[in-house]
C-alpha cells in the first residue's frame, strides 16, 4: 500500500468537510440548489485555506452524474475523474507557471468545445494574479461572453493584484485564515482516525505553528508522525519542528521585565548551548510579544489564537508587567534585530546587544503622567519627581 500524505489522504470530498469556511460553502450549496450558479468565481484568501479544494468540489457538484447537486456522490465516473485530476471537462491551470498569453489564447480556443461527458466545462485558474497583462486581456474577452457551458473559478492569495475588469465579472468569496482552535480540532480528528495518541498541547502547538493554513498543519503533522510515531507529546513537537521551548520565551521576557540583562544574557547562552536556531528564537520571541500585545489590548481576542489554560494565565501575568507602549517598543527592537541578523554580523553578538537594549529599555511614561506633571510643576507629581524617577532608572 502506498503512503499518502495527510493533506492528500484527508482532502475534503464534500462542501461540509472544508474546514472553517462555512460562509463560502453554504452559499455555494445554496446557489446549486437554487440553480443560481455564476459563470465566474473568484476565491481569495491565504494559502492552504481550501480555495482549490472548494473549486474541485464545486466542479464535482456541477458535473456529478446525480448533479447538479450540493452533495456530489464521489463515486460516479465524473466525480472520480475530477478527484484523480483526469477529467476532460475540468481543467486546472496554474497561472504561476502559465503566465503567457499563449496559454490563455489556447484556453480561448478550448472553451468553444462542449463538455466531453459532464454538463459543464470548468476552468480552475490558480494564482490568477500572476497572469501577464496581455493574458488578462485575452481572458477578459472570454469572460465577457462566456459560452453557457463554461464556468471559471479563479483562485488568488493576492486579490488586490487582480484587475478590476476581472473582479467585476466574477462573484468573489473570501476564505479566512483558519483559527488555531479550529485547526487543533481538525488535527485531533485526523489523529484519532490514524489511531495516533497526541497530547492536547502538541495539537495546539502544531495549530499555532501552521498559522491559519490547513495544508501546513497537516504537513507538520506528517513530519511529526515520522519523527515520533503514533504517540506524540508536546516535547516531540518542539523537537521535531525545531521549535523554541516556550519556557525559554517566558524566562527571557521575565528577565526583560525585571530589567535583568545578566539573566537575559544567561538565557541566550543556554539557548546557544541547546542548539536553538537564532532566527527561530527571534521569530518565536516576536510571536510571544505579539500575544502579550493582543492580551493587553483585548483579552477577548486571545482565545481564537488557541490560548487556553496555563499559557493564557502565564501570558496574562506577563502582560501585566508591561505598558502596551513598552511591548510595541520591544516589537520594534525585535524587528531591528531581525534586520541586523541579515547584516552578516555575528548572530550571537547581535542577539546579545539586542537583549541588553531590551532589558535596559525605560518603561513608557504614560502621556497622562507627563500632562499631570506639566500642569503641576511643584506638586508631588511634579517635573522634579518625574525626571528624578527616570534619572534613577538610568543609574
Ligand atoms: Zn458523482
Amino acid at each position: 500500500m502506498s503512503y499518502l500524505v495527510f493533506a492528500r489522504k484527508y482532502r475534503p470530498m464534500l462542501f461540509e468537510d472544508v474546514v472553517a469556511q462555512e460562509h463560502v460553502t453554504t452559499t455555494l450549496q445554496n446557489a446549486i440548489r437554487n440553480e443560481r450558479v455564476a459563470s465566474g468565481y473568484l476565491f481569495c484568501g491565504p494559502r492552504g485555506t481550501g480555495k482549490t479544494t472548494t473549486a474541485r468540489i464545486l466542479a464535482k457538484a456541477l458535473n456529478c452524474s446525480e448533479g447538479p447537486t450540493p452533495t456530489p456522490c464521489g463515486k460516479c465516473s465524473s466525480c472520480t475523474e475530477i478527484t484523480s485530476g483526469s477529467s476532460l471537462d475540468v481543467l486546472e491551470i496554474d497561472a504561476a507557471s502559465n503566465t503567457g498569453v499563449d496559454d490563455i489564447r489556447s484556453l480561448r480556443e478550448n472553451v468553444r468545445y462542449l463538455p466531453a461527458s459532464g454538463q459543464k466545462r470548468i476552468y480552475i485558474i490558480d494564482e490568477i494574479h500572476r497572469l501577464s497583462a496581455a493574458a488578462f486581456d485575452a481572458l477578459l474577452k472570454t469572460l465577457e461572453e462566456p459560452p453557457p457551458h463554461v464556468i471559471f473559478i479563479f483562485a488568488t492569495t493576492e486579490p488586490t493584484k487582480v484587475p478590476e475588469t476581472i473582479l467585476s465579472r466574477t462573484q468573489r468569496f473570501d476564505f479566512k485564515r483558519v483559527s488555531a482552535i479550529d485547526l487543533a480540532r481538525h488535527l485531533g480528528n485526523i489523529a484519532e482516525k490514524e489511531k495516533m495518541v497526541v497530547e492536547a498541547g502538541a495539537l495546539k502547538t502544531v495549530a499555532r505553528k501552521a498559522d491559519g493554513s490547513v495544508r501546513d498543519a497537516l504537513s507538520l503533522l506528517d513530519q511529526i508522525a515520522a519523527y515520533a510515531g503514533e504517540k506524540i507529546t508536546e516535547a516531540d513537537v518542539i523537537a521535531a519542528l525545531g521549535l523554541v521551548d516556550s519556557q525559554l520565551l517566558f524566562d527571557f521576557t521575565a528577565a526583560i521585565a525585571a530589567r535583568d540583562s545578566k539573566a537575559a544574557l544567561g538565557l541566550i547562552d543556554t539557548a546557544f548551548q541547546a542548539g536553538v536556531d537564532v532566527n527561530d528564537f527571534v521569530g518565536e520571541l516576536m510571536e510571544h510579544f505579539r500575544l502579550l500585545m493582543v492580551l493587553k489590548a483585548d483579552p477577548e481576542l486571545a482565545s481564537p489564537l488557541g490560548l487556553t489554560g496555563d499559557d493564557m494565565a502565564r501570558l496574562t501575568e506577563q502582560a501585566g508587567y508591561f505598558q502596551i507602549g513598552d511591548i510595541i517598543r520591544l516589537m520594534k527592537m525585535g524587528a531591528d534585530l531581525n534586520y541586523d541578523l541579515k547584516s552578516g554580523l555575528d548572530h550571537r553578538l547581535v542577539l546579545e546587544v539586542a537583549a541588553v537594549k531590551m532589558a535596559e529599555m525605560e518603561a513608557t511614561v504614560r502621556l497622562q503622567e507627563i500632562l499631570t506633571a506639566l500642569k503641576d510643576p511643584t506638586g508631588t507629581n511634579g517635573r522634579g519627581d518625574l525626571f528624578g524617577q527616570s534619572e534613577k532608572k538610568k543609574g
